[in-house]
Parts: structure tokens; sequence; C-alpha cells
């Protein structure tokens, strides 16, 4: 299934029934007009030719509808919360994780927001001292299909009155526009996944250019949104520590006050994937197979290549939260000294909050 990212490439929509009459799907049939669209009672009824990334599912959400990040087994956790509401990607990553997922599914978008949200105004109002992240990009491109279906922006109006609440969407897409009039904003966060020129043109499938995702960083920050930025996954080649300091240089003119945090990861991966990543030359470098299951480089080279950004990034942003994505209390120690817990400025990205039928945990 090769990548896309311009919206006419959706050839089919598929709407179950019950969610016919959401605003979301009124919007999406003016923009999606040129696909095809079938009303089914369920996901069982679209033909198998169907399958894939050219075709969208509407569905209200079933199951759980705040969950957690599954973070990974003998690793630190952020204990961020996730709402599923675009499920699959078509922009093609070469490291994504969806990638087995992508090849016999339609991306699938929950159009109905309210039980999302309701929860989350339940849990704000529940721990008011307590800081919530929570995300939508996990299984998914936060704004790919966004300006189609504006589901984003019922979740920043709502959480908006709730000062400890961080709401984030996170992108690797250029595709802002729709969000920049959204008021009020609160504490919400857009995200932009970053890595330098080549890795973008050789990793990244359809994904924005950096420049433009630099653009659209800034015209948000402009609007009133704060700034994430993910370096994640972030890989090694020769000359890597001059590609990532010239991107974290392009980011200087933004001021500290806008950036609500960063993450890093070094790049990661399943066994089971290996054979989708279809012999990318990053996959010949060292790697040791970690806890959870995922090779990743020797702790060494982590350690290194943590150390090197945290610097670049606190170079020019003294203060500003920078934590590690999925990495283990060693990796911290070497690179931090402690643990997040222990690091002022990370307490609260790593503070947990139960969620429905939990217990917490500390
Ligand atoms: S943008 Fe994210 S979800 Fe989409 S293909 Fe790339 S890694 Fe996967």
């Amino acid at each position: 299934m090769s990548s896309f990212r311009s919206l006419a490439e959706i050839a089919h929509v598929y709407v179950e029934r019950d969610a016919l009459s959401l605003p979301a799907v009124e919007r999406a049939r003016e923009s999606l007009a040129g696909a095809s669209w079938h009303v089914v009672e369920g996901k069982e009824e679209m033909p198998p030719e169907d399958l894939n990334s050219r075709t969208l599912f509407l569905t209200r959400p079933k199951g759980r509808i705040v969950g957690r990040c599954p973070g990974s087994r003998g690793h630190v956790c952020c204990n961020y919360l996730t709402v599923d509401l675009y499920v699959g990607c078509p922009l093609g990553c070469s490291y994504c994780v969806m990638k087995g997922y992508l090849n016999f599914s339609p991306l699938v978008v929950h159009v109905d927001p309210r039980p999302a949200v309701e929860e989350l105004v339940r849990l704000a109002e529940t721990h008011p001292d307590r800081p919530i992240r929570v995300g939508t990009g996990e299984v998914g491109d936060s704004l790919f299909l966004d300006p189609v279906f504006r589901l984003s922006e019922e979740f920043i109006r709502a959480l908006a009155p709730y000062p400890h609440v961080s709401f984030e969407v996170k992108t690797k897409t250029a595709s802002v526009d729709h969000l920049l009039g959204v008021a009020p904003k609160g504490r919400a966060v857009v995200g932009f996944s970053l890595n330098p020129p080549r890795v973008v043109a050789e990793e990244e499938g359809a994904a924005a250019p950096l420049e433009e995702r630099l653009e659209a960083a800034k015209k948000v920050l402009d609007a009133g949104f704060r700034l994430s930025l993910h370096f994640d996954p972030i890989f090694r080649f020769p000359g890597w520590e001059d590609a990532y300091a010239r991107v974290v240089g392009a980011l200087a003119p933004f001021p500290a006050d806008g950036i609500a945090w960063v993450s890093l990861g070094t790049i990661r991966y399943l066994p089971a994937l290996k054979e989708r990543m279809s012999g990318r030359p990053y996959l010949y470098d060292e790697f040791v197979l970690s806890r959870d299951g995922k090779f990743r480089y020797l702790q060494a080279m982590r350690v290194e290549v943590y150390r090197y950004m945290k610097d670049l990034i606190t170079g020019i942003w003294p203060g500003t939260p920078v934590y590690l994505c999925m990495e283990s209390a060693a990796v911290w120690y070497r690179v931090f000294g402690t643990l997040p817990r222990k690091i002022p400025e990370l307490w609260a990205i790593f503070e947990r909050v139960a969620l429905s039928g939990e217990r917490r945990k500390r």
C-alpha cells in the first residue's frame, strides 16, 4: 500500500448507520464529496477489496474511550492518557508500528467525541490538583483527517476551562489552519514530530517536509497554542549530530514559554515488524533486545544521543521539560542523574491519574 497525504486519495467512506446524523459526519460529506459513500450496519459489511487506507470507516467509539499510553515493560512511563480518534495513518513512515495494520484495514474515525470529552471533563473535575496530559496521536496522526472531521476542536474547547489539563494533538503534517481560530484554547498543545530533512525524505513517506512542519509550528504558536516537539525516533547516521543541531537551531526563534515539552526517543522496533521495514539501512546498525521485546541501540549509544539532544535543547530553552520516551531507569540515571519524578519540571508530566475502574499506583 503506497503512502499518501492528499485527502483526494480517499476513495470510499463507510458510515455506520447509528453514526449518520453526527455533526462530524455531516462536515465530512462536503470535503469528501469525491469519495463513494456507503451506509453499513457494521465493519463486517465492508467488502474485502476496500479494506485498506484509501477507505474510511466512520463509527461511534466502542469499549474504553480514554486509555493509557501502553508504555513499555521495564521502561519508565510518562503516564500519558490517550483517546483513539483517528486509528491508522496513510503517511507511510518506514518505522511505523501501524504498518501491519494498514495493509488490511481502513482508517477508522471515531466520529462521536462526546463520550471521551465527558470522561475527560469528569477526570479533570475529580482531580483538580493533578496535571493531566492527554493526546490523540498514539494510533495515527492527530491532524491528517482533522481538517475534514474537526474533532480536535471539540476537545480543545471543552477542556479549555481546566488549566491543569493539557490536551495534545501530535502530527507529521502541516494541517493546522483549521485549528488557528479555535477559542478558547486553554492549555491545548500542538505537537510536531521532527527529524532532519534527510530522515524525513528517506523514512517518513508522505509526511510533510521539515520546513512545512516548522512553518505550521510557528502558525499555531502565533495563534496562541503551546507547542510540543517530539524528536522520536532519532536515528544515528554519519553526521547525525550536525543534522539534529540544525533542526534544533531552526527552532531557536521560538520563545521558551511557548514550548510545553520536548520528548526524545531513539529508533526502536519489534522483531515482528522487521520484515515489513523492508531492509532499511538503519536496521544494519547495532541493536540490543530490550525487556519489552523491542530492539534499541546499545545503551551507551542511546545515552550519547540523549545527552547531546538534551544539551542542545536546554541550550536554547533552559528549564523547558525534556523527557525520554520509553527508556529504562538506567538510561534516565545516566542522562539526567535521577528519575523524572525527582526533576522539578518533569514531575507533573510523570504524575499518574487513575482512570475509571483503575487502582492508583505510585
Ligand atoms: S505519521 Fe505516525 S502513524 Fe503515520 S505512518 Fe508515520 S509513524 Fe505511523
